[in-house]
């Protein structure tokens, strides 16, 4: 059986390394040499959008996924006109567009913060007044970590947020005072079985993930459960999902979703009985989903720019390293490191180091 995957960086580089006990074999595109799965898979180099090369994977692929949500319409629709395509297309054509995602939210009586679709500065000086300060003006299309975003603390901010955003269509929210941020993860099968991952708790700055911590019998966990069922179950959806939520005072609000194994779920590698990456191939292959129960403690540290060296974070006892074959790059995801473990003091203990040793190499 073999998998075709569109992008070969990490996320696709630990799928495939999920895979390869259940005896399945890769086929990536992705248009960089260097991408971080090529040396585990069949590597098929191209733009994303090459007719040629999309023929390709969906002749060689027998199912095909993805592990990032800005696919093309057009590209999706030729994949899954040629071979068996999930996450669906529907989930990729909402979750690209924060506008169509958040009615989508609405629709679901999901809560969200306040927004408004903007067009132009005009657009943004009518929907101020409901909105309030602070906001901020998302583009509706292609952000990711925080990019195409611009705070706005008063009416002086609006003019230089709106240009900033170079004509693009885009949204704006009202600014969420959350006491933290989580996600939740989980599969579906097309049968309809699902399981979800216990919340992750989930440290961000610059908009870029820091730190992701496994929570353990959250008093939120069934909110977002039955959150990510709705959507689940309106996408008729296959494969892994991650909903990021904002926790304010006990009351969890939708920011958005990934169609796609999410950094936030990295600590299931070694902190659960089953990690996203398999349970994401066994929900697109249409067998059993794993046991999602945390091992411990768990949570993973994101390296950010730069690299430690690989002794520094292998000298803490129950820390696990994963390098992603990524040149560092300034603000770029190169590694992770995990740790699980069942004492509580080891975990605070050691996620302490292991977060000051990210700090260290952090040029973002
Ligand atoms: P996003 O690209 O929408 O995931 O945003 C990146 C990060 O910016 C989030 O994880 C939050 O930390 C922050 N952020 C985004 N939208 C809001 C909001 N409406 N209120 C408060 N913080 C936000």
């Amino acid at each position: 059986m073999k998998i075709g995957i569109l992008g070969g960086g990490q996320l696709a580089r630990m799928i495939a390394l999920a895979g390869y006990p259940l005896g399945l074999k890769f086929i990536v595109l992705d248009p960089d040499i260097n991408a971080g799965a090529a040396g585990l898979s069949e590597h098929l180099r191209g733009a994303y959008d090459d007719p040629a090369l999309l023929a390709e994977l969906a002749e060689k692929a027998d199912i095909v996924t993805y592990e990032f949500e800005n696919v093309p319409a057009h590209v999706a629709e030729f994949l899954a006109s040629h071979t068996t395509v999930y996450p669906p297309a529907n989930a990729l054509a909402v979750a690209q567009d924060r506008l169509l995602e958040k009615n989508f939210f609405k629709d679901l009586a999901i809560g969200t913060a306040p927004f408004a679709a903007v067009d132009s500065l005009a657009d943004l000086q009518r929907a101020m007044p409901e909105i309030g300060y602070p906001a901020i003006l998302k583009s509706r299309r292609m952000g990711y970590d925080g990019k195409g975003q611009m705070v706005i603390r008063s009416a002086d901010d609006l003019e230089s947020a709106w240009e900033a955003m170079q004509g693009a269509s885009s949204i704006v929210e009202g600014f969420v005072p959350f006491q933290r941020e989580v996600s939740i993860i989980a599969a579906r099968r097309p049968s309809g079985d699902i399981v979800f991952y216990p919340l992750s708790e989930n440290q961000h700055s610059g908009g870029i993930l820091r730190l992701a911590t496994a929570c353990h019998n959250d008093a939120e966990q069934a909110m977002a459960e039955d959150y990510a069922r709705r959507l689940l179950e309106k996408l008729d959806y296959v494969g892994v999902i991650a909903l990021e939520l904002f926790d304010v005072d006990g009351r969890l609000l939708a920011n958005e979703f990934a169609p796609r194994v999410h950094n936030s779920g990295h600590w299931s590698i070694e902190g659960s009985e089953t990690s996203q990456f398999e349970n994401h191939l066994r929900a697109i292959l249409d067998l059993p989903l794993g046991s999602t129960q945390t091992r411990g403690y768990a949570a993973m540290v994101n390296f950010i720019g730069g690299l430690p060296e690989t002794k520094e974070v292998l000298d803490l006892n129950h820390a696990h390293l994963h390098l992603y074959d990524k040149t560092p790059r300034k603000g770029r995801k190169v590694a992770h490191a995990s740790l699980r473990t069942d004492d509580a003091d080891t975990f605070r203990q050691t996620l302490l180091q292991l977060t000051s040793l990210a700090e260290r190499v952090d040029d973002s």
